[in-house]
């Protein structure tokens, strides 16, 4: 079964926000659907969603209903006015872990699309036009940066005009 489309985060499974998994089921829809997501979830009354939802149910929204939960804060993001693109991105996108609250970069108006985590090897690789927008961090941070230990870089892509958004944290 092909996994939703979620535009603002297009392979959460390469991410690590979705993981496959063939025993659990999901809270909301009761099935064992093969897919667990695993970012976070924040729900005044649940405290217990991440690792408990299928990502079918957090992309159409009805996790997010049945649950009041969101799966990104956004409530930090100042330069989107337009109410749709923070509901899409609090209720129907699969966010991710980061060692601090996490933050959804933007651009053109519009929230970007969120890529993963990358360290100093990623940075000269894959992600390599995404080391320009971490440059003020200096190259000894850079080269510090690790995918999976701190400190840790958060790469995105902007949907408009294509360029690559990029910040780090530890904890
Ligand atoms: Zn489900
Ligand atoms: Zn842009």
């Amino acid at each position: 079964m092909e996994l939703p489309v979620t535009k603002y985060h297009p392979d959460p499974v390469a991410t690590g926000s979705v993981e496959a998994n063939p025993d659990k089921p999901c809270l909301c829809c009761n099935r064992k659907r093969g897919y667990v997501y695993m970012g976070p979830a924040y729900s005044e009354i649940f405290h217990y969603l991440s690792g408990c939802l299928c990502p079918w149910c957090v992309a159409d929204g009805s996790a997010a209903r049945q649950f009041r939960a969101e799966f990104t804060d956004t409530g930090t993001i100042e330069d989107i006015d337009d109410p749709r693109i923070l509901d899409e991105l609090a209720n129907r996108t699969p966010g991710f872990n980061a060692w601090q609250q996490e933050q959804w970069l933007t651009c053109c108006g519009d929230a970007a699309a969120y890529l993963g985590r990358a360290g100093a090897a990623e940075l000269d690789g894959e992600f390599a036009a995404a080391k320009p927008a971490l440059a003020p961090l200096g190259k000894k941070y850079i080269a510090a940066l690790k995918k999976e230990e701190e400190p840790t870089a958060y790469v995105f892509r902007c949907l408009h005009c294509g360029k690559y958004l990029a910040y780090a944290d530890e904890t």
